[in-house]
């Protein structure tokens, strides 16, 4: 029973990504290291970040990509960008 209920158990993408970065090894071990880092980029994809927000020249709230600076849909409010996938946090929800 307590196995069940341990691989149940969502993983903490925090403790997640900090344990990938200690496994970096540029040095000795920079093959494995570019398999690790592109695992790291894709799961930093995944945590969803908060848009940037511009007042433009209208005096409207214009929402730009965290990642790479996209204009996004603030009227649909897209969970992911779609330019690059990073996730995007909406604060209202
Ligand atoms: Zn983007």
């Amino acid at each position: 029973m307590r196995n069940q209920e341990q691989e149940k158990k969502p993983v903490d993408m925090g403790v997640l990504l900090w344990n990938l970065r200690m496994s970096l090894d540029w040095k000795r071990r920079p093959h494995e290291s570019t398999f690790v880092q592109t695992a790291i980029d894709l799961l930093e994809d995944r945590i969803p970040k908060s848009p940037t927000m511009v007042i433009n020249s209208y005096g409207w709230d214009d929402y730009f990509c965290p990642k790479c600076n996209e204009l996004l849909n603030d009227s649909r409010k897209p969970h992911f960008c779609e330019n690059c996938g990073q996730a995007v946090k909406w604060d209202e929800e």
